[in-house]
C-alpha cells in the first residue's frame, strides 16, 4: 500500500545542511586528488569551502526557525517535538500534527501552510 510519509520540517532542513557538509568535503577530497593541477585543486577547494559555509548558514537558519517553532508533546509517541507552520509532522514518529482546530481530523496536506490557501479561507 502506498503511504505518504511527511517528515518534520526542521529535520528536513537539518538533513539538507548535513548533505551540504558532505558535498563540501567531497569537493575538497576531489581537490586533493587533483593536486597535480594547481588551479583545478584551488577551484575544488573553494567550492568545498563555499558548500561548508552555506551549510553553516543553513544551520544558523534552522536555529532561528527553532526559536519560532512551537514545542509540543506528540500525542502519538509522547516525545517532545517542534513544529513549524500550521501543519507539520512529529520529529520522532512522523505523526502529522496541526495547531489549527479547523484542520483537525482532516487529511494532512502541505498546502495548509501556503499563504494562498490561507487567503482563500479568509
Ligand atoms: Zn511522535
Amino acid at each position: 500500500m502506498p503511504q505518504l510519509v511527511y517528515s518534520n520540517k526542521i529535520n528536513k532542513i537539518r538533513s539538507f545542511a548535513l548533505i551540504l557538509v558532505f558535498v563540501g568535503i567531497g569537493f575538497m577530497y576531489i581537490g586533493l586528488l587533483t593536486k597535480k593541477i594547481e588551479w583545478l585543486m584551488a577551484i575544488f577547494f573553494v567550492l568545498g569551502v563555499l558548500f561548508v559555509i552555506f551549510s553553516t548558514v543553513v544551520y544558523f537558519w534552522i536555529g532561528l526557525f527553532s526559536v519560532r517553532a512551537v514545542s509540543i508533546i506528540c500525542p502519538s509517541c509522547e516525545k517532545p517535538t517542534k513544529m513549524l507552520g500550521r501543519v507539520d509532522a512529529c520529529m520522532h514518529c512522523d505523526q502529522p500534527l496541526t495547531l489549527d482546530k479547523n484542520l483537525e481530523g482532516k487529511e494532512f496536506d502541505e498546502k495548509y501552510n501556503k499563504r494562498k490557501y490561507r487567503r482563500e479561507q479568509e
